[in-house]
């Protein structure tokens, strides 16, 4: 398969994500591959039977109008099976697998329709209508967040945001919150905005930064941008999520005076994204001190106890509308053990589960499950390295202070250390050569990128120095 081809095809699965949701995107299609695209048929294959019979019925069409948005020629999709038949009884009795219902709505029991604007709980104010806030998910709530250790101080503070009464003194302001994918962020921000309004006496908004950045646009546009603006600062919490889809300077100008004109009217700003503030390239200087001059607190990854409860959690509220659905005590062990990455996975197993126990009125057995969710089951991912820990180990290694790495001394004892701990932030971190440059003490990035170049050099020619950084790399990398 060409380059073309392999880029043509994550586009088509980034449109595909797009239209679907993400939570929808990682039940049936996480493991879907492309195999070839002939003239005009693009040929996907997908590890199970079901999963291929499932996305025949369900969501061919849509698969097929990704395809046709980036390549005209496509006609057809024809999906495969991609491993080799097993003649598992299992397997066997999915052959004569009655066609799915296409009506039974599994994904979201209160699906996407009956959110926000439609059968929604009244207790969402018209501040999050009239200013088109984001959908919200009627699960995603605090009673529906399970606790633990990784995300305690986040959900306190989360907390603390959501109960405060107009007129409280803001305690801080804003906060941030940050965490990899699938590790409860936007659970958060939603839980506060359902709390926040139920009681009917403060406005809360929730919205995505791309939400946000469409606002302006279609308020430009409508030439009510002012109305707009004024709405905005009327409201006691604005929720922002995905803050680090934000971008071009314009949209940067509007949100830093939002954020300013919320803040200096003592209104709540919550902010979520999947970085630290110092890490939002986009953003300027100022908007990011701003951020970080609030609470800024991370969520790490889920605990197993943590996914056993979220998938307990889950499968009791599938079983209010599904009755016959049982999981036993082993599968559930079993996904919780396996499924180690983060919550949008569990719920796409769950899912599955679901559809399959729906559709064949199977057993939810170990086997079926271990057939059905080993594509999700994925290798662990290596930390998110930060900046800030590679100075730190560095200078603990090298035994300087980390305000030597970033000063412009130039003696031997701190230039080397220096090189490594540039070196490794681009090797570690995807950030860019200016941004590790802005945050070694505000160097140009040809001075980072000299030092990179010096490092590789240096580590052909002398092993030592291999090994030092080999042995800094596990120290970052290593969880503990
Ligand atoms: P993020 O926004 O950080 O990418 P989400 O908030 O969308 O992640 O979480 C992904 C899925 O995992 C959601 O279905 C969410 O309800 C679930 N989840 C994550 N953390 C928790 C938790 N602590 N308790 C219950 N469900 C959780
Ligand atoms: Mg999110």
């Amino acid at each position: 398969m060409t380059n073309l081809e392999q880029e043509r095809w994550s586009r088509v699965k980034g449109r595909l994500k797009a239209e679907v949701g993400d939570d929808v995107y990682s039940s049936w299609f996480a493991g879907m591959d492309l195999e070839a695209v002939d003239k005009h048929t693009a040929r996907l294959s997908v590890p199970t039977r079901f999963l291929k019979s499932w996305i025949q019925s369900h969501y061919v069409d849509r698969v097929l109008r990704c395809w046709q948005a980036e390549s005209q020629g496509v006609e057809r999709i024809e999906l495969t099976v991609r491993t080799a038949a097993v003649k598992s009884p299992a397997t066997k009795r999915s052959d004569n697998q009655p066609e799915p219902l296409r009506e039974i709505k599994l994904e979201r029991p209160n699906g996407a329709e009956s959110r926000i604007g439609g059968g929604a709980p009244a207790t969402v104010s018209s501040a999050h209508d009239m200013l088109g806030g984001s959908p919200l998910d009627p699960r995603l709530t605090f009673e529906t967040f399970v606790l633990g250790r990784s995300n305690a101080l986040t959900h306190a503070a989360a907390r603390q945001v959501a109960t405060a009464r107009p007129g409280d003194l803001v305690m801080f302001n804003p906060l941030y919150i940050h965490a990899g994918v699938g590790l409860g962020k936007t659970h958060l921000l939603q839980a506060i905005t359902w709390a926040g309004n139920a009681g009917g006496n403060r406005k809360v908004l929730y919205l995505t930064a791309e939400r946000f950045m469409y606002g302006f646009v279609s308020a430009l546009k409508n030439q009510n941008a002012i109305a707009y603006k004024e709405a905005m600062r009327n409201i006691d919490v604005l929720a922002i999520d995905d803050l680090q889809f934000l971008t071009g300077k314009n949209m940067q100008a509007e949100f830093c005076h939002t954020l300013n004109a919320l803040i200096d009217a003592g209104r709540q700003v919550v902010i979520a994204a999947d970085r630290p503030p110092a890490d939002l390239e986009a953003l300027d200087d100022r908007v990011r001190s701003r951020l970080a001059g609030g609470l800024v607190v991370e969520m790490g990854p889920l605990g197993e106890e943590l996914r056993l409860e979220i998938l307990k959690g889950r499968i009791s509220a599938a079983r209010q509308y599904h009755p016959g659905f049982e999981v036993p005590e082993g599968v559930v062990g079993y996904i919780a053990r396996s499924i180690t990455h983060n919550g949008r996975d569990l719920e796409g197993a769950l899912n599955r589960l679901l559809a399959l126990s729906k559709l064949t009125a199977q057993p939810v057995t170990l086997e079926v499950a271990e057939r059905e969710v080993r594509d999700l089951i994925r290798p662990q991912e290596p930390r998110r390295v930060k900046i800030e820990d590679i100075q730190r180990i560095v200078a603990r290694q090298y035994n300087v202070s980390r305000s030597d790495l970033l000063s412009s001394r130039r003696t031997a004892n701190v230039v080397r250390p220096r090189q490594v701990a540039m070196y490794l932030a681009k090797t570690l971190t995807l950030r860019s050569l200016p941004e590790i440059g802005r945050r070694f003490g505000g160097r140009d990035h040809t001075t980072v990128l000299h030092a990179v170049r010096k490092i590789e050099h240096l580590l052909g020619n002398e092993p030592a120095l291999a090994d030092e950084i080999e042995a800094l790399k596990r120290m970052l990398q290593d969880p503990n």
